[in-house]
Formats: C-alpha cells, structure tokens, sequence
C-alpha cells in the first residue's frame, strides 16, 4: 500500500518537500513522479516526524548524535561482547524464514529479500538504535542477530571458507597454517634490499637484475616489474625490487611476511647514517638477518674498516671482527663483489632451510599494483606457498578476482607461479594494497563475497580505529603482549640517552618498556610506520608532528604522544603499564574473636555472640575457624549487631552478635580469625 506524501506532510505539519529530503537522506526509494512512498516508509517518517514535530534539520542533527552513539556503543560491544540496547520490535507475519544463516556480514537489501521483513522496517529499527543505515549498508552478524531475533528470525553464523577475520589475519603464518613436512620442499629465499639514500640500493638492484637478464622479447606487460629473480651456481634468489626499507614494514604492518634476508647497503665512504640505522632496527624488529653490502669500493677514499667498526655499535659484528654478520665489499656500480655477495645469500638462505609446499592452492603477497591500460588493476605478487595457475580465483585485500594473465619477471606469459616466484597477475576487481594477503579461494563468487566483507571490516576498523593505548593494555593483560615497544623521537641525542634510560628502567616481572627504534628530529612517516608494524606507542619529547602523519597515524591505529618534559612521559607510560598489571589478591587481616555462645542454628546458619579480641570484625568479610588451634573450615559474617542495631564494624574488646554462614558450625570456645581479600591495582 502506497501513501501519498502530500497527505502525510498535511498530518505530520511539514512539506512534502521536506519529506523528500529526508528521504533522500535516508536513501529510501520512493515513487517520485507519483510522490508517494511505501507505508512502511510512511509509517517510519510518522514515527520520527510525528512524535517530535522537528524540522528536518532537527531530525539530521538527532541522527548525527545517533550516530556518534552508535560508534561508542559498537565500541562498547566489541568489549562487552553483548549489545543490549536493542528494543523489541514484535515479529512479523510476513516472514519467509525462523531461522537465517549468514556470513559476517548481510546488506539491508538482502537480509530483507531473505525474511521477509520490509528493507523500511530494518532501516527503522535500526535508526531506532542509533545505527543509520541505506539499503545497501551492510550489516555486521552481531548487529543482525540482536536485531532480527525482535522480529523473530534467529540468526545463525554460516560456516563458510573462511570469515572476514581470517582474511583480515594480521599473520599470514595463520592464513598458511600448519603443513606437512612430507609436503614442503625447498624454495628460493626472498630478499629486500635496505640502506641510506644514495648508498646504492637501487644500483645494486639493477646490477643484479641485469646481470642475469638473458634478452627476451616483452609479453605484453610493459611495466618493469618489482620483483625478480636471478639463478646462481643453479639455485634461485628472488630480489623485492622495492628498495628501502618503508615498503618492508608498510608491508609488515598489513601482516607480510615476504623477506627472509635483508640486504643493508652501507656505503664505503659516508659508513652508518640515520637511515641504516632505521633499517637496522626494521630488519631486527621483523626477525630478518641481515648480509651487509658495503659499497663503493671503488672509490678512493672508501674505508670498510670504519663501516664495520660504525656497525658494531648496532650489533652487526663482521665475521673478521669474530662477529657473525656477513660483510661483503662491492660496487655496484663496477660488478665488483656481487658474486660473492650472491654466494653469501645462498649460504644463509640455506641456513634457514626455507621450505614451502607447492602443490596447494596458493597463498601469495602483494608487493606492488598499478592500473595497466588494456588489463585494468594489475599486481606483481610473490608466492609465499602453493603453485598460483591462470584461472585461479582469488581474493586479495579487499579486491578479488580470477586470475586472467601472469607473467614472469621478464615480461614472459606464465601458466602457473611456484613458491618465492614473482609475477605480475591480471583480472583484479581494484588494485589492491601493497603487502596485501592473496588467497586462492574455491569459486570467483566466493572471492567478492569475502571481499566485500573485508572491505566492510577495514571501513569499520577505519571508524573505530581510536583507543589505542586501550587496545595495547588489552592486548598485554590476555598475555598477548609482555613489552610495550616504543618508537622514541627526541630533539637531542642528549635526551635520548636520558628517556630511554628512564623508559627501560621501568621494569617489572611481567611487562617491561622496550625502545624498538628511535632517532634524532621530528616524527616522519617512517617512525609511524615501524609503530605500526610493530604494535608500538610513539612518543615524542621536543619534536613536531606534522598533521599529514597525525593523519596517517591515526589511519595506521597508532598512537603518538608527544611531550615537553621527560617525568611527564615517565608517568605517563608508568600509568600505562600499571594498567597492564594484573590486580593483585592482598590479603587483608582484620582482627580475631571467641565464640561465647551459640543462639541459633539453622542448617549453616548461625547466630553467635563473639567477643572481639584484637583488631576488629567487618560485616561481609570471611571468618577463619579454629576449634583446638586447629583450622576446620571458614565462615561469612552475613550481619554484625551490637545489642540491636547493626553495625559494619566492631572493635576489640566489644561484644556482638553476629549472623554466620559456613562450612562448619560453629561451637562455644572457638576461635575466629576476620579477613578479606582485595583486588589491588598494582603500581610500577
Ligand atoms: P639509493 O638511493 O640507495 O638507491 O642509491 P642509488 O643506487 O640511486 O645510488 C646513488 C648514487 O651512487 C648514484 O649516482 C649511483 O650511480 C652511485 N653509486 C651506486 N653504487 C656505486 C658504486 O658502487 N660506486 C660508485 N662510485 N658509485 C655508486
């Protein structure tokens, strides 16, 4: 049944223009020529209009608060576990089902076509609770369980491939599981190289690439792609050819595990500068060894000895200094030292036995995406494990796809990527995001169906990515976490040296403060982005933030705390951590007490006269009993009476009349110990 909305504006006193702009708002379909609406709908803008009587503008403000509502009680939920703000609704004669199976996620739409309850009817008792939604808004399963059970429909969880959260897994460790050793075999090691600017990353990248580019005709991809790998002595390597460290832990902080060994390129003649350091401490914060390239070699006034003497300070020792890292000199720019360098890889990467299984469906990582004219979002990827073939439908982020084309590093088509292997793939719905997981999944409608449901949990995570500081203590109090890291910026060396004293002086059995990085100057992209990867607070004393990285911190979930002065920080992270301890049982004793005489008894309950000998007796707290110096149980002091009235203390040498309970009866004579135990918060 339709209602005309000139009629409604009449009975509500607005216009029918005003209802058509809540409409539109709302997303509501509604007859525009016509300009009648659905009486469900009708009956929704009865309800807001009528009781209220508010302009439209009203109504908007009231549904911004709504909203705002929403994200904290969402907030709440995911703490609580429960949301029980939901009204009740009454069922609905036109249900389809009792009882309806979905993923994580449903749209309005579907979840209406599906019950049988009107899209208005959702929409409504959804705004009823704060939640603004439009037809196609989608709607999270714990939201549409409490939601639809007023409305009669049971709501249970499908139990599907996967759920968005596995998808969204920030271990891709997870997302391979466990394997069979019978199943792995040996793959190439995957490597990145790292180092200052101006070092010679990206000569030594190119060096290497076209040391081993055997010419060959372009397939079709024009794009140099970023990764390849090259054959030594019969064996694979595959290089990450994206120098630096940034895209190493921007692909770490989306749960990447595409590095086995770090190459650092120190160059011979300026040795350690503030970017080897930072790569340093990215390559030992991922648990990546490190092979140090020092390079230059060529020039005159090079000097290794003083590069690995700068090195020691950061723990790298060279093996001639009765150390265990590996340094190599070379040029890059010659093609001095490269074999060897090669060499050296192999012989770590065989110490790490890296093994994958290549006859699974494939599980890869995203390393760069571009759009492609003709081919539309393309990726380059490098398989982590499994064999990735052309057809493969895959989800990868929030994009999905089937896989159309691959090709090799050297522009070649491809018909299938073993493990460690990199390849540029066509057939993506969007590019995804560098460090993203690709999963090959059963059917190309099961890939969009679980995109969508990423895509929904990242906006989601987006919107509620705030609290962190609560979500570190939550994270460290389930044991999940034993170290707050930190990324400390400071304006001097000086107070450097100062704060990350202090900071690592705050120890404590169960958690301690751990610097995981830090530098000298303001807080750039970089220190937001180890943060990130790391699961760190960022702290600042005297530098600056510019509003872009407040920004990016924000969206990246990470914390930055800036401060003036160092006992500020202190308490600060103190606080911090004294929230991160467990309470502490305290035993509190009270004071003792005889038994005079027994007045009543009933089952385990008693009423006694005591005398109270030393200290006192509290109402509600727990008796020990002793008959003979011997305990034989415990009690509870339900009511303390002196004479008639009641009291919640008494002292020693009073008499009084308790109300016991317990498991054992009490008896003239006995002996009575009062204490309780408290929960204390503990302080650092
Ligand atoms: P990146 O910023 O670390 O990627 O450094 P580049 O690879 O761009 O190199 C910076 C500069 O150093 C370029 O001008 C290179 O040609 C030069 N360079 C790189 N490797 C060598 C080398 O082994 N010897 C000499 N003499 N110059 C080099």
């Amino acid at each position: 049944m339709s209602v005309k909305l000139k009629d409604l504006a009449t009975k509500l006193d607005s216009s029918v223009e005003e209802l058509q702009k809540l409409l539109r708002e709302w997303d509501f379909t509604y007859d525009e020529k016509k300009l009648t609406v659905d009486s469900d709908i009708a009956e929704l803008l009865e309800d807001e209009l009528g009781t209220t009587k508010s302009s439209v503008e009203k109504l908007a403000e009231q549904m911004n608060e709504n909203l705002e509502r929403d994200i904290i009680k969402k907030q709440r939920k995911k703490t609580a576990g429960k949301d029980t703000s939901k009204k009740t609704s009454g069922s609905d004669k036109n249900l389809k089902v009792d009882i309806l199976e979905i993923g994580d996620a449903i749209s309005v739409k579907e979840l209406a076509e599906k019950t049988g309850v009107s899209a208005a009817k959702i929409i409504g008792e959804l705004m009823k609770n704060g939640i603004l939604a439009n037809i196609n808004q989608l709607l999270d399963y714990d939201t549409v369980a409490v939601m639809m059970s007023d409305f009669g429909v049971q709501i249970k969880r499908k139990s599907s491939e996967g759920s968005a959260d596995d998808f969204l897994s920030k271990d891709i460790d997870a997302i391979i599981g466990e394997e069979d050793s019978d199943d792995l075999s040996d793959r190439p090691a995957i490597i990145t190289v790292m180092g200052h600017v101006d070092h010679g990353k990206t000569k030594l990248l190119d060096t290497i690439r076209n040391a081993d580019v055997v010419s060959g005709e372009s397939g079709g991809i024009t794009q140099h792609i970023a990764a390849y790998q090259v054959t030594r002595k019969g064996k694979k390597i595959t290089f990450l050819d994206t120098p630096g460290h940034e895209a190493f832990t921007e692909m770490r902080s989306r749960g990447a595990k595409v590095t086995d060994i770090a190459i650092l390129v120190v160059s011979a003649t300026e040795g350690v500068k503030p970017t080897t350091i930072e790569a340093i401490n990215h390559a030992k914060e991922a648990g990546v060894p490190i092979v140090v390239a020092i390079n230059k070699m060529d020039l005159p006034e090079a000097n290794p000895e003083k590069v690995k003497s700068e090195l020691v300070e950061f723990g790298l020792q060279s093996e001639d200094w009765g150390g265990d890292t590996i340094m190599v000199p070379i040029s890059a720019l010659k093609g001095e030292g490269i074999d060897q360098l090669l060499d050296m890889i192999l012989v770590v990467s065989e110490m790490q036995e890296l093994k994958a299984n290549p006859d699974r469906k494939a599980v890869a990582t995203v390393v760069e995406t571009h759009m492609e004219p003709g081919l539309g979002a393309v990726a380059t990827v490098v398989v982590n494990t499994g064999t990735l073939k052309v057809g493969d439908p895959l989800i990868a982020g929030d994009a999905y796809g089937k896989v159309k084309a691959m090709w090799d590093d050297k522009g070649d088509r491809k018909e299938s990527a073993g493990p460690a292997t990199p390849v540029v793939i066509a057939g993506l719905s969007k590019t995804p995001q560098a460090g993203d997981i690709v999963q090959v999944m059963d059917s190309e409608k099961n890939a969009r169906e679980q995109a969508v449901q990423v895509e929904a949990v990242r906006r989601d995570d987006a919107l509620n990515a705030k609290n962190i500081v609560g979500d570190l203590v939550r994270q460290i109090q389930s044991g999940e976490l034993k170290v707050l890291k930190v990324v400390l910026k400071t304006d001097t060396k000086g107070s450097f040296e100062a704060i990350k004293q202090s900071l690592e002086g705050i120890k404590h059995d169960e958690v301690m403060v751990k610097v995981i990085h830090s530098g000298v100057g303001d807080i750039t992209e970089s220190d937001v982005m180890m943060a990130s990867a790391s699961n760190a607070l960022l702290l600042g004393f005297h530098v600056g933030v510019s509003q872009a990285i407040e920004r990016s911190a924000e969206q990246r979930g990470v914390d930055i705390k800036i401060y003036k002065i160092i006992y500020k920080m202190i308490e600060d992270i103190t606080r911090i951590l004294s929230g991160l301890l467990e309470p502490e049982e305290v035993v509190v004793e009270h004071g003792t007490a005889k038994v005079k005489e027994v007045f009543f008894t009933k089952k385990s309950m008693q009423i006694v006269g005591l005398k109270v000998e030393t200290g006192k007796l509290v109402k509600g707290t727990t008796l020990r009993v002793f008959r003979n110096d011997e305990q034989i149980g415990e009690g509870t002091i339900q009511t303390l009476k002196r004479v008639d009235k009641d009291v919640d203390e008494m002292k020693a040498g009073n008499d009084c009349g308790i109300q016991y309970t317990g498991q054992v009866l009490l008896e003239a004579g006995d002996k009575l110990e009062c204490y309780e135990i408290e929960m204390r918060e503990r302080s650092l």
